[in-house]
């Protein structure tokens, strides 16, 4: 069954299809690619990363166990942020303790996290890419797809500026962020809490001019919360009309060269992401909150008298949206459980952290124990040649919400394009693959799953 009738204008054929290419993509493409599979990757933008570099979101979240004492988040990630030091476009996770500025001076959940620059991470990606034989086609979105009766994924359809082009592949990877093939595919989707609400969406923007000095001093004064972060001051804001919307405390991020990140604007009326006519309206309005919140961070906070506003996001940073329904469903109860799955792909120990005011409401659960996500998290129930990674992948809201961030969503491509790569050289179905064969292989390639 075909969903797209246009004329075609080019035409490739490979063994692995990686849709988007975001820090998941990336991951799996390369991943797939060192096993032997050719590998194309379809990606809309012009560059690799997707939230990380479009988004502007950073720094990598940790990839450190519950105790903060080892690393158990390793493999490709391992090699990614190793590759970005060697060329002095990161902050080794081995050089940021937490409780600094480097980990937005939080003091827990942000032991070990990776500070890395933007156009080291497009580059680095990039260059991975090349050197495993990833063929990539940037300027590209997964449109539509052809089907044999809706089990097997045959042929992608992708639209440039020029039209339709059309993508043969054996195995498919959705790493859209919004599961955007398997739908197109009929495949088995959700999206947000049993309400259909799903976390806000935050716009970063960058700044320079930090007296890192005078923040340094603010915030290791002493432990009160409400103080160090500002947040009287954002809440008298807020009543006078000079703060209409984002964060209620201070939180910035040192990057790299000067650089800080700012994870403060955010949109918190319930609106439908997918729908880019909506998309455009809030990211319109988030421009203009980033204003106001830039403004009251230069009148307000000593240490930011001088700070220049660097750029905002080129997109809106999309936290949570339309995933896989797979043959696994991994949920909070798992996480809670520190349930070691025997098809366990990665071991992780993030904390469940959903930012929301409709519905489910902000919270946050510290996982005591390390977890795992299960292989079957990554296959889809309905499609046999159908894989998806980072945040497409088959969870509920809560589970979703602890490995969203990157260490968990560059594990989860590594495993996919692992399986996926296995099963077109083998010539079998993707949820045939024996997991005990891609477990060996992650093991083999530096990854920890004890
Ligand atoms: C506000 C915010 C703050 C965050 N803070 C942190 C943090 O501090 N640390 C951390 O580690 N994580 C953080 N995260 C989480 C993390 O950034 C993301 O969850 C992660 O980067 C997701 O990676 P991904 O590759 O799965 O998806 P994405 O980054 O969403 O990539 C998906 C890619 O698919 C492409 N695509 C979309 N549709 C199609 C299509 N139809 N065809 C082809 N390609 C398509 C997109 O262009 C994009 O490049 C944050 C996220 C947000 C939104």
């Amino acid at each position: 069954m075909s969903s797209v009738t246009l004329k075609i204008n080019r035409e490739y054929v490979c063994d692995v299809l990686v849709c988007g290419g975001g820090v998941s993509g990336f991951s799996a493409a390369v991943s797939a690619a060192r096993s032997g599979a050719d590998v194309i990757l379809v990606e809309p933008g012009g560059f690799l990363g997707g939230t990380a570099t479009k988004g502007m979101v950073g720094p990598f979240m940790t990839c450190y166990d519950a105790a903060g004492k080892n690393r158990i988040i390793r493999g490709l990630f391992e090699e990614l942020v190793e590759r970005l030091v060697s060329e002095g476009g990161a902050v080794s996770y081995l050089d940021c303790p937490g409780s600094d500025s480097r980990s937005g001076y939080r003091t827990s959940g942000h032991i070990g996290v990776t500070p890395f620059d933007i156009e080291a991470l497009k580059r680095v990606t990039e260059a991975m890419c090349l050197e495993a034989g990833v063929r990539l086609l940037y300027h590209n979105t997964a449109v539509g797809c052809d089907t044999d009766g809706g089990r097997h994924i045959t042929r992608v359809y992708t639209a440039d500026s020029e039209g339709i082009n059309a993508i043969d592949a054996l195995v498919f990877i959705d790493a859209t962020g919004c599961a955007a093939l398997a739908a197109k595919a009929g495949a088995g989707t959700m999206r947000g809490d049993e309400d259909g609400f799903v976390q806000t969406s935050s716009m970063f923007f960058t700044i320079s001019g930090v007296d890192k000095e005078e923040l340094d001093k603010h915030m290791y004064l002493d432990g009160d919360m409400r103080r160090r972060f500002y947040m009287d001051e954002i809440e008298e804001a807020k009543s006078e009309g000079r703060f209409s919307g984002g964060t209620l405390k201070l939180r910035i991020f040192e990057g790299l060269g000067g650089i800080w990140v700012v994870n403060m604007a955010q949109h918190d009326d319930p609106y439908n992401e997918l729908d880019s006519g909506e998309l455009t309206k809030v990211e319109i309005s988030q421009r203009l909150q980033i204003l106001q919140i830039f403004n009251w961070m230069k009148e307000t906070v000593p240490a930011l008298k001088n700070i220049k506003l660097v750029a905002t996001a080129s997109d809106m940073g999309i936290r949570e949206s339309r995933r896989i329904i797979g043959r696994k469903i991994f949920t909070g109860e798992d996480i809670m459980n520190a349930v070691l799955f025997d098809d366990r792909i990665a071991v992780c120990a993030n904390s469940i952290d959903i930012h929301q005011k409709v519905g489910v409401s902000y919270s946050t659960y510290k996982a005591e124990s390390n977890y795992s996500i299960p292989l079957g998290a990554l296959i889809s129930r309905d499609i046999d040649n159908l894989m998806a990674a980072g945040k497409c992948l088959s969870a509920d809201k809560y589970a979703f919400a602890a490995v969203r961030v990157m260490p968990p969503c560059i594990a989860m491509g590594e495993a996919a394009g692992i399986t996926a790569a296995i099963a077109a050289l083998d010539g079998i179905d993707v949820c045939d693959v024996p997991a005990e064969s891609v477990q060996v292989e992650i093991a083999a390639r530096g990854g920890y799953l004890e």
